[in-house]
């Protein structure tokens, strides 16, 4: 049997199995009691119904890769690549036009595999817990926006480094490296007026307390703000958030309509002021200075499978190309991209607990943000009590009891 194909089997079933290990002991894990952090936040009726969402989402994730792994390992054994590869070759185009079209057949046909999981998600458990928002023409619309923007997106960057490994010999890497960088650096300054507008819509917050308290705050800070937005979150779910996007002069804040709803004027400047607190502390930078190491390091190692035939023998494939590489490492390189989200995750947390405690030094209203953080969970139902193992692999936030306890050590 050929090496990589038995590498690449056991890189598939044992990432299916360690998820399955961590997400049964993360509901085992749950508790049936109400933390006593969060007693007159739930009653027990409605912490029960929190943990059968719990229940529920971590069985669909089940059901979603116990169908979705054997779909794709029978197609890596049946030689599924080598038939879409052959459909591509068939249209006799150039190289990097038939690398589009070999992605884009495989990215549409596992998309609309996720059709019905997505339905059954959005129309049946959040339904059912009465978050979803989403009407059917949202749900048609999103889909086909998405896969739009992922075409142009996708295929600028996939055309991209197709050149690139085509032309540049040896030092293709270094050229992808810097030329997908900076794509995205321009990606996150056109995002907050170019694409999110797709999906939602945006409108400066209304003159009044809340914006003048937010101005108070940011002068203090002496943080420049382009503008505070509210966002229709509503027009899918009832879940809420905050955040903010662009770089620089193009630096809003974006408050979901159903937080303002939810949360009293105090509490969302507490949130502001956490977020603030990811800028002056410069996470944002550190974090995307992470991912664009990591980006290098990626196209680096990536170099090294080019061509490579005997990955392309594991996938049956009959011959050799470039845009079939980037799929095929792809898979070699899942385990390494994991623990990468491991270390990212740790970064996170940390960060996490430093714009809880710039919020809380800056803004000194601990016990609204506190309670803004207890109402976030209730509100979406949170797990109060996720297993340990489960917070070290997925978390990018401490569980919300950690961070509650980091504020008031402090205060102590
Ligand atoms: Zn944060």
């Amino acid at each position: 049997m050929n090496p990589f194909l038995i590498i690449i089997l056991i890189i598939i079933i044992s990432g299916y199995l360690l998820d399955l290990i961590v997400d049964t002991l993360n509901v085992r894990h749950a508790g049936t009691d109400v933390p006593e952090e969060f007693d007159g936040y739930y009653d027990a009726d409605k912490y029960k119904k929190s943990q059968e969402y719990l229940i529920e989402n971590t069985k669909f994730g089940i059901v979603n890769s116990t169908i979705f792994i054997p779909i794709t390992i029978a197609f890596i054994l049946l030689g599924g690549f080598n038939i879409i590869d052959q459909v591509a070759r068939g249209f006799n185009l150039g190289s990097i036009p038939t690398g589009l079209i070999f992605a884009g057949i495989l990215m549409l046909a596992s998309q609309i595999i996720l059709i019905p999981f997505s339905i059954y998600e959005t129309f049946v458990i959040e339904e059912k817990y009465g978050f979803n928002k989403t009407t059917t023409k949202t749900f048609i619309l999103d889909i086909l926006k998405g896969w739009l923007l992922a075409a142009v997106i996708g295929g600028a960057v996939l055309s991209g480094v197709l050149w690139f490994f085509e032309k540049a010999g040896s030092w293709a890497w270094l050229y992808c490296w810097v030329a997908v960088t900076a794509f995205q650096i321009f990606i996150i300054f056109i995002s907050p007026v170019v694409i999110m507008p797709i999906f939602n819509r945006f409108s400066s917050l209304k003159e009044g307390k809340l914006k003048s308290a937010i101005e108070t705050y940011s002068k203090s800070q002496h943080f420049k703000i382009k503008g505070v937005f509210t966002m229709d979150g509503s027009k899918r779910s009832t879940k809420s958030n905050a955040f903010f996007t662009g770089f620089g002069k193009f630096r809003r804040i974006v408050l979901f309509d159903t937080l303002i709803e939810k949360h009293t004027d105090e509490e969302l400047v507490s949130i502001l002021a956490h977020e603030v607190g990811h800028y002056k502390k410069g996470h944002i930078h550190k974090s995307f200075a992470l991912s664009v190491i990591t980006t290098g390091l990626m196209f680096y190692i990536l170099s090294l499978f080019i061509n490579n035939r005997d990955l392309f023998a594991a996938f049956k494939m009959e011959e050799v190309s470039i845009y079939g590489s980037l799929f095929f490492f792809g898979f070699l390189y899942a385990p390494m991209e994991r623990v990468l989200c491991v270390f990212r995750n740790m970064i996170s947390r940390k960060y996490e607990y430093d714009a809880d405690i710039f919020s809380v030094t800056t803004y000194p209203k601990p016990d609204s943000m506190i309670t803004a953080l207890k109402k976030l969970s209730v509100e979406n139902l949170s797990n109060l009590i996720p297993h340990p193992l489960k917070v070290f692999l997925d978390y990018s936030h401490p569980p919300v009891i950690e961070r509650i306890k980091a504020i008031r050590s402090i205060f102590i």
